[in-house]
């Protein structure tokens, strides 16, 4: 995720905050300091609460994490965004307990803070009791250690809870499709958990709209977004499921050197289905000239200026034998175009997105289509 800021790391995770994050403390230091009529001091307490709040955020996605990296999965980093927290996981969890296990850890760790919050209130002889209830804003937002306490410990337990809601891309549709997936194929268990999701979904918009508030409205619609995406990304996987690049890249692509011009990328664009280009030295891989990239350079280089200059070079080929989905996420991750395909050494051609939506849209009709083919 783009514009972040790397803030320390955890074994070996980058732990990152987004840069709309002082935003979050900006608004929350209005919000409590006018919705609470207490001026100055609530605006104090909005801000304490915010960046506990955003502590709490981290060691839940921290209990994900840690849940991943048990099962081998390795974490890419955990990105602070002013909704919330995301730990990127770099592959799904193979088995259906596992992905249970690393999607009930987060709303775990709330729990057990909420516990310890309220075995250290004992100690401290704090209030923090839901017999309180009802906590007006009012009470909540003054500057004393009780309303901090009181108020983090709802949050650890709404935290916990919330993410239970069984609906992607909260963690407890993870959690329901892993169940469902122990006693059913993987597809059609997700299949099953975006639907009750979605419904789950619909049930909030509509609850929102009558009367239940515009933030129950914009929670239903992250839902919608998210299961949608979560759908998506299964059937994805499940179509590509055992395909290979060989299945599917192009052959016969036509090579430029470092010192072919833009001009000449852009004539060979224009007379042949090819937008994508590796860079050969020699009958060695020495880059990529991605369409992206070309239009990029055009926009602010003459013509003339040579492929060597503009080209990716940082782009490791994939082989052959590699997987239609792994490359599918490679090129999603790394926002490029295409890929080099190299056996050992040898260059064969590319693997595009261009390719994968021609098999997807191709598979999505006829799943068996490609399954001859070599
Ligand atoms: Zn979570």
């Amino acid at each position: 995720m783009g514009n972040s800021i790397r803030l320390f790391s955890v074994k070996g995770i980058d732990i990152k905050v987004h840069i709309t994050f002082p935003l979050i403390l900006v608004w929350s230091a209005v919000q409590f300091g006018l919705l609470s009529g207490r001026g100055l001091e609530g605006a104090i307490f909005g801000v304490v609460v915010t960046l506990i709040l955003f502590v709490i955020v981290v060691l839940h996605e921290l209990g994900h994490s840690i849940a991943a990296l048990r099962y081998g999965v390795p974490v890419k980093q955990i990105v602070l965004l002013p909704i919330g927290g995301v730990a990127q996981l770099s592959r799904m969890p193979e088995k259906p307990i596992e992905e249970f296990v690393i999607a009930i850890a987060g709303p775990l760790v709330n729990f057990g803070l909420a516990i310890v919050l309220a075995v250290l209130a004992v100690v401290l002889g704090l209030e923090i009791g839901i017999g309180n209830m009802p906590l007006t804003f009012s009470r909540l937002a003054r500057a004393s250690l009780q309303s901090v306490f009181a108020y983090v410990f709802i949050s650890n337990l709404f935290l916990g809870l919330f993410n239970l809601i069984p609906a992607f891309p909260m963690d407890g549709g993870r959690v329901f499709r892993s169940l469902l997936a122990t006693r059913i194929n993987y597809a059609r268990a997700t299949r099953i958990a975006v639907t009750v999701g979605q419904g789950i979904a619909w049930l909030m918009a509509l609850w929102g709209l009558l009367g239940g508030g515009l933030f129950i409205i914009v929670i239903a619609v992250f839902i919608l977004i998210g299961a949608s995406q979560e759908g998506q990304l299964v059937q994805l996987k499940s179509l590509f499921d055992g395909l290979k690049v060989e299945q599917a890249f192009s052959r016969g692509v036509k090579s430029l050197t470092p010192n072919s011009t833009l001009r000449e990328a852009v004539e060979i664009t224009l007379s042949t289905f090819q937008s994508d280009f590796p860079v050969c030295e020699d009958d060695q891989l020495v880059g990529l000239l991605t369409q992206s990239r070309l239009i990029d350079s055009l926009n602010r280089l003459s013509p003339e200026t040579f492929v060597g200059q503009v080209m990716e070079v940082d782009v490791s080929p994939v082989e052959p034998k590699d997987g239609l989905f792994q490359v599918q996420q490679r090129l999603a991750e790394l926002s490029l175009d295409a890929l080099p395909v190299v056996d050992q050494g040898i260059f064969l051609g590319l693997i595009t997105s261009r390719d994968l939506n021609e098999a997807y849209r191709l598979l999505s009709k006829r799943p068996d289509l490609l399954a001859g083919l070599t």
